[in-house]
């Protein structure tokens, strides 16, 4: 019998997600003897053509990691999604934007003016950016087209199915993988990891206070932390009540608050939101200055409550780098 073909794509990310995969170790093997990787671009010379040949739907399942931020990043994406009767949309990038959708609090005018002109360590007298086409000598080059924001997969195809993290467990990918060889899936639209907040599996849990009161939030690097007690009580930013749990509470485990790369529970439509109303409510400081001086403790907030879901949550993009965009689709 034919074994399920399976594919790989890597959009705008980092790479680590691909690297999760490599990090199944010998259970990898296990995998390829199941499965036959059809398309995997960074671990093989694959090519388009090995995608457009195939009839529709001749994949079972393709994990495309990373947002879209190009247009080949959404020319693969469309294809990958009529190849493939299950699109996994694989790690924090694809499901929420991740990292890059931070890149959606500025214009693309000003990201293209930084990178190419204005930044310190730019030598480029002559102001040259990449184009889409240049025709020199007879010979036409093209390269795609930087697009205005940054999207998740969902806002470009119908995903059937998300796996969280940044990047996801080998765990994670594992029990993926294994339902869907079993043809155990969970109903479409389903994040493939507990529907349960952080807090739920940290060690810590004991010691979160049910009332928290804020005079100063604390950065990690600036104070000593107590390896035990919960860090919402020691006066840092730890997403863990507004993000799903799934990971083992990596982060406070090893001293260190949750960033939130989980993405949100089923009932949180905006995990930056929820976590910032929670904490915010529960400040001490009333008035103005008062206030100003506790939430100068957190320099970056959207890097601190968006910073993985900037593109899948409410707020999206600044919305002045939108309004730079002008007419061009969001
Ligand atoms: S340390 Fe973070 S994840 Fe753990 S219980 Fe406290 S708030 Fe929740
Ligand atoms: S603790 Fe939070 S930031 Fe760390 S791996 Fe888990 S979900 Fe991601």
């Amino acid at each position: 019998m034919a074994k399920p073909k399976i594919g790989f794509y890597w959009c705008a990310s980092c790479g680590g997600c691909e690297e999760a995969v490599v990090d199944l170790a010998e259970d990898i093997l296990a995998v390829t003897a199941a499965v036959d990787i059809v398309f995997w671009p960074v671990a093989m010379d694959y090519k388009k053509a090995d995608v457009t040949s195939l009839p529709d739907q001749a994949l079972t399942a393709t994990f495309i990691n990373g947002a879209i931020r190009t247009s080949e990043q959404e020319e693969m994406a469309r294809l990958l999604r009529a190849k493939s009767r299950y699109l996994i949309a694989f790690g924090a990038c694809a499901q929420l934007g991740g990292i890059p959708a931070l890149a959606n609090e500025f214009s693309r005018e000003a990201i293209l003016s930084w990178v190419y002109q204005d930044a310190p360590t730019v030598v480029n007298p002559e102001r040259v950016r990449p184009a889409v086409r240049t025709d020199d000598d007879g010979r036409t080059l093209t390269l795609p087209e930087f697009r205005n924001v940054v999207r998740t997969l969902n806002q470009v195809v119908e995903v059937d199915y998300y796996l969280p993290g940044c990047p996801p467990t080998p765990k994670l990918i594992k029990a993926a993988v294994g339902a869907l060889l079993e043809g155990k899936l969970p109903p479409r639209g389903t994040v493939l990891a507990p529907d349960v907040a952080l807090c739920e599996e940290c060690p810590r849990k004991k010691t979160k206070p049910q009332d928290l009161h804020f005079t100063a939030f604390k950065r990690p690097h600036l104070v000593p932390l107590d390896p035990e007690l919960c860090l919402l009580a020691q006066g840092l930013v730890c997403m863990g009540p507004a993000t799903r749990g799934g990971c083992g509470a990596l982060c406070p485990g090893a001293n260190m608050p949750c960033t939130g790369c989980f993405g949100p529970t089923s009932r949180v439509r905006d995990q930056g939101a929820k976590m910032l109303s929670s904490l915010t409510s529960a400040m001490e400081a009333k008035e103005v200055p008062e206030v100003e001086k506790v939430l100068a403790g957190i320099p970056d907030p959207v890097g601190t409550f968006y910073r993985y879901g900037l593109a899948g949550s409410l707020l999206r993009v600044n919305t002045t780098a939108a309004a730079a965009a002008s007419k061009e689709a969001l």
